[in-house]
């Protein structure tokens, strides 16, 4: 079969996502999923879309989504850029900003989607190692760079820096494009959104599938100087130029303007994180500081796979690493309360056996 493959699908190794599996009344906190879902004014809109229109293309440029973006922000359209989920947006801006002679950097611990683009676009990289408390450290960064792509919160640690420290990164590298990926910022993180407009190396990606609870519907974005979003745009229109169907499209500005459900519901995850927090910890496991819709911790006295494998024979899922440092952890994601007892319990069941 595989004779039939180019070298590049040879060279490659995918990115694993984590697991979709059917199982009857499962506890799903391994992906990051809202436990809340849409704004009900999005899918009212996605509704509308499933009509007669649907055989004519949608927009190639979504105008009307990125000018609600950009009004959103506070930025001009020329400065949003929208794609099919952020992996894409995150794809393209590999391929468009992220690819030089200079090795591009990112944390040795973070999402493991980026040395996967890496190997796709053949872009060199270094790893540069989180301190021994899982920081990213902002002056391990100053050194000889192509490029930087930081997530804030990083993840799969879910601790987050200043925007002061997003601005002194900017400092040390003014000649190269910085990448803030933040695909969780709306759970307790600054937005570096602010700090586009004076500094026109930075491209801020964010999704709406975490946040916003639209996974499936797969729109992310990225915002920063109209420099950069021609860059994305070329590539895009190299690659395919109908990135968001019609319903993504309408689905995405639906639940921009309801502004009132997203408030309310990243309230609550933010809430039942602080009780996850707190009943974990009264386990014994030690949870690092998190600004995300998940936690990363660790117990002194169990293994993490086998907390996993444990976890998953009581039908709750929960994401483990097998990699260094971080193989004794759990990314477990905040879930509805009725999910977080169950989680709860069924740890407390585990380690009282
Ligand atoms: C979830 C996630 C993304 C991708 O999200 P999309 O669903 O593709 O928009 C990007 N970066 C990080 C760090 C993530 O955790």
């Amino acid at each position: 079969m595989s004779r039939f493959w180019s070298s590049l699908t040879h060279d490659l190794k995918p990115y694993v996502p984590g697991e979709q599996p059917r199982i009857a009344d499962l506890v799903k906190l391994n992906t990051n999923e809202s436990p809340f879902g849409p704004s009900p004014r999005a899918l009212e809109a996605i509704r509308g879309e499933a009509a007669d229109t649907l055989r004519l293309y949608p927009d190639p440029q979504a105008t009307a989504l990125r000018a609600t973006l950009a009004a959103y922000h506070k930025v001009d359209p020329e400065q949003v850029f929208v794609g099919n989920g952020s992996d894409e947006v995150l794809a393209h801006a590999f391929a468009a900003l992220l690819k030089h002679d200079a090795p591009l950097l990112f944390p040795d611990i973070t999402y493991s989607f980026y040395p996967v683009y890496c190997r796709l676009f053949g872009i060199p990289y270094e790893a540069v190692p989180l301190d021994q408390r899982l920081n990213i450290r902002i002056a391990d960064y100053r050194r000889p760079a192509g490029a930087v792509i930081v997530p804030n919160p990083n993840a799969p640690t879910g601790i987050a820096l200043s925007r002061a420290e997003i601005a002194t990164l900017l400092e040390q590298h003014p000649d190269a494009p910085v990448v803030i990926d933040e695909a969780y910022v709306d759970f307790g993180a600054e937005t570096a959104i602010p700090l586009v407009a004076s500094h026109p190396n930075l491209l801020v990606v964010q999704t709406m599938s975490k946040s916003r609870a639209l996974a499936g519907l797969r729109v992310g974005y990225a915002i920063g100087d109209a420099g950069l979003i021609e860059a994305l745009t070329r590539v895009k229109d190299s690659f395919n130029s109908y990135p968001l169907g019609r319903p993504a499209q309408a689905g995405a500005i639906a639940s921009v303007e309801d502004e009132a459900w997203f408030q309310q519901s990243r309230a609550r995850v933010i809430e039942g994180r602080e009780q996850l927090i707190r009943g974990l910890a009264g386990l014994g496991f030690e949870v690092l500081p998190s600004a995300a819709n998940f936690v990363f911790v660790r117990h002194p006295a169990h293994q993490g796979a086998a907390l996993a494998t444990a976890l998953r024979e009581r039908a709750v899922i929960v994401r483990h690493f097998a990699a260094p440092r971080i193989s004794d952890y759990l990314r477990i994601t905040v879930g509805t309360d009725a999910q977080t007892e169950r989680l709860l319990a069924a740890l407390a069941a585990i380690l009282g056996g």
